[in-house]
């Protein structure tokens, strides 16, 4: 029930109505009877709302698409990982002894990643080969970076492909050298085989045997095109959906200091990617 002692949580961005951390959220909140509701807050006032957002005193914030990068400048601390990464999807909220709040920016997009990852593979010395340079496989590279990987990166164009991997110190390979790349793992961090386009492939199917993990990011469909044919081919396959369910996991636990009901926000997400009708 909110009342007055309802603590407040959100997510930024425009739009935000698509936005399925909500439902992970609340669902976690209700299964441990925390007197909290978290809010989808669209806007395209960004300094305006995060004055407001403070003023009212939220207990923390998620950050989203188009705002990940612009809000760094208005922030007080910022993550060093998220700083390498350059976008934030999360604030906390800190009140200093002087009196004053502290906001500080976080990325737990990379830590969802990882951690999806590691439940399928040792990170540490593995080799990836990722695909996409776009704002999802910055995060992800430099996760992998911290957890130790050898990363390959591959992009439709070339040369953000190879200024992602110059900024983490890894060959860009074109798609001549696809061909004869062997990997311990394959990262989809593209928007290829997206719903509308789910019957759309990021890599020719007869690559994936060159492989042992494959993890798409791409959730809608729950089981994509890629990684229906990875299974095929006796690839351990990672879906998108654990990433999305482990950044919000990893925020609970920035913002509530314990761990979160994660069988509950995994429920509450299937459920809802499901009345979706996600299945490819
Ligand atoms: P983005 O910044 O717009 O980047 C899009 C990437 O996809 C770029 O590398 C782009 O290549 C590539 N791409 C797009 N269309 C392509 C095509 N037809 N052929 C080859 N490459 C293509 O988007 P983003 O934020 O990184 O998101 C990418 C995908 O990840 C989206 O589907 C999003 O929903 C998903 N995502 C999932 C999670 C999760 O938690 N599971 C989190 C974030 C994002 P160019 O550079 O050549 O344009």
């Amino acid at each position: 029930m909110i009342n007055g002692s309802t603590r407040l949580f959100g997510i930024l961005g425009n739009p935000v109505a698509h936005s399925l951390s909500p439902v992970m959220h609340n669902a976690a909140f209700r299964a441990r009877g925390i007197n909290a509701v978290y809010l989808p807050l669209p806007t395209s006032e960004l300094a305006m709302a995060l004055a407001g957002i403070k003023a009212l005193g939220f207990a923390g914030i998620s950050v989203t698409v188009p705002h990940k990068v612009a809000i760094m400048p208005l922030l007080d601390v910022i993550d060093p990982v998220a700083e390498k990464i350059g976008a934030v999807n999360t604030l906390l909220f800190k009140h200093k002894a002087d009196g004053r709040l502290q906001c500080t920016g976080v990325n737990t997009d990379w830590i969802g990643a990882n951690q999806a990852l590691a439940e399928a593979i040792r990170l540490g010395g593995a080799s990836v080969l990722l695909l996409g340079a776009g704002g999802a496989a910055r995060a992800i590279g430099f996760g992998l970076r911290e957890a130790g990987a050898q990363i390959f990166i591959h992009n439709r164009s070339q040369a953000k492909g190879e200024h992602l991997a110059a900024q983490l110190g890894c060959p860009c390979v074109t798609v001549n050298e696809l061909r004869d790349l062997r990997a311990d793992v394959l990262v989809n961090a593209t928007s290829v085989g997206m719903q509308p386009n789910a019957s759309t492939m990021p890599l020719e199917a007869d690559l994936l045997s060159n492989f042992q993990v494959v993890m798409d990011i791409v959730y809608a469909p729950l089981e994509t095109r890629l990684l229906h044919e990875a299974a095929a081919r006796g690839c351990k396959t990672v879906p998108g959906s654990n990433m999305l369910l482990y950044q919000a996991t990893a925020q609970w636990q920035l913002w509530l200091g314990e761990e979160p009901p994660v069988d509950v926000m995994r429920a509450a997400l299937e459920s809802v990617l499901a009345e979706k009708g996600t299945q490819r």
